[in-house]
């Protein structure tokens, strides 16, 4: 049963895996047994995972790139496809968040966010594809949405944007690539303890308040991402396409009232 999930001979490709909820999906996909491909811009850091991947009796690759420059993530794909003759996984998770009123915001900070948390993820995933596909053995496509792909959130406009936007985006391949044996799907985690939040934790009640709507009453560990990785990269999830799994404590499936009823 346990072969059902193993990620065996396969080559995976994650993007934000210097740190936060990329780090340890990384070393679960490794743990499976892909070799791991780390995606961020902080080498050193990448460095680090790699060898702590291998250290543990894994494989990985470091593959430092900014997501903001396509002919890197192009050059970069095509490379290590050649390198290690297949790409089988394309995690996308790398993501920007920035806090700005509506009435008051930047079209360059739209810019931004949409261009890492969107548009990189289309070119990554769009060139790990064509990969796939000529490889003719299928593959998975997994990118990060966000419990803000379904609700919105005040000062949050261009990061919901983004995230909802990865949604569609994930869903339209799913229904293009699906011939190809190419399955496409989001993991939509709610409220995890990383740097992108670390304005909030360190907010007085914050960390409480999150728990007070959280049917589970308490924030995710990163840790608890890889179960629903390894699920989606591997044969375990084979007819599953274009949807969104929610990790978040049941978050987006309970309405929270603050007074008992
Ligand atoms: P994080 O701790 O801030 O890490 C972000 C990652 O993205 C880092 O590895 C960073 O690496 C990489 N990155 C950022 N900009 C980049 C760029 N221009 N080029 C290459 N890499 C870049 O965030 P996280 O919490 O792990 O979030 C991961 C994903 O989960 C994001 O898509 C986020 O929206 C989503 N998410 C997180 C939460 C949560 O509670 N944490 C909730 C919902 C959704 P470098 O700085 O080394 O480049």
């Amino acid at each position: 049963m346990l072969e059902l999930f193993s990620l065996k001979d396969k080559v995976a490709i994650i993007t934000g895996a210097s740190r936060g909820l990329g780090r340890p999906m990384a070393k679960g996909l490794a743990a499976a047994g892909a070799h791991t491909v780390l995606v961020a811009r902080d080498a050193a850091k990448l460095a680090e995972v790699r060898d702590e991947i291998i250290a543990a009796g894994g494989q990985a690759t470091v593959l430092p790139l900014d997501l903001m420059d396509e002919g890197a993530i192009r050059s970069g794909v095509r490379r290590i496809a050649g390198e290690l003759g297949r790409i089988d996984i394309s995690v996308n998770n790398a993501g920007i968040i920035n806090w700005q009123p509506v009435l008051d915001s930047d079209l360059e900070d739209f810019e931004r966010i949409m261009e890492v948390n969107v548009k990189a993820t289309f070119i990554m995933a769009q060139e790990c594809a064509a990969v796939m596909r000529a490889g003719g053995r299928g593959g998975r496509i997994i990118n990060l949405g966000s419990l803000l792909s379904t609700v919105g959130r005040a000062r949050l406009h261009a990061y919901c944007a983004s995230k909802s936007a990865i949604v569609g985006l994930t869903r339209a391949m799913a229904a293009e690539l699906g011939r190809d044996n190419i399955t496409a799907n989001v993991i939509a985690p709610g409220y995890f303890v990383t740097d992108i939040n670390a304005s909030l934790t360190g907010r007085p009640g914050y960390i409480e308040a999150v728990n007070g709507v959280t049917p589970m009453e308490r924030w995710g560990r990163p840790e608890e991402l890889v179960g629903t990785l390894i699920y989606l990269a591997s044969a375990a999830s084979g007819f599953v396409t274009g949807q969104v799994i929610n990790v978040d404590g049941g978050i987006q499936s309970s309405f929270t009232f603050q007074l008992a009823a």
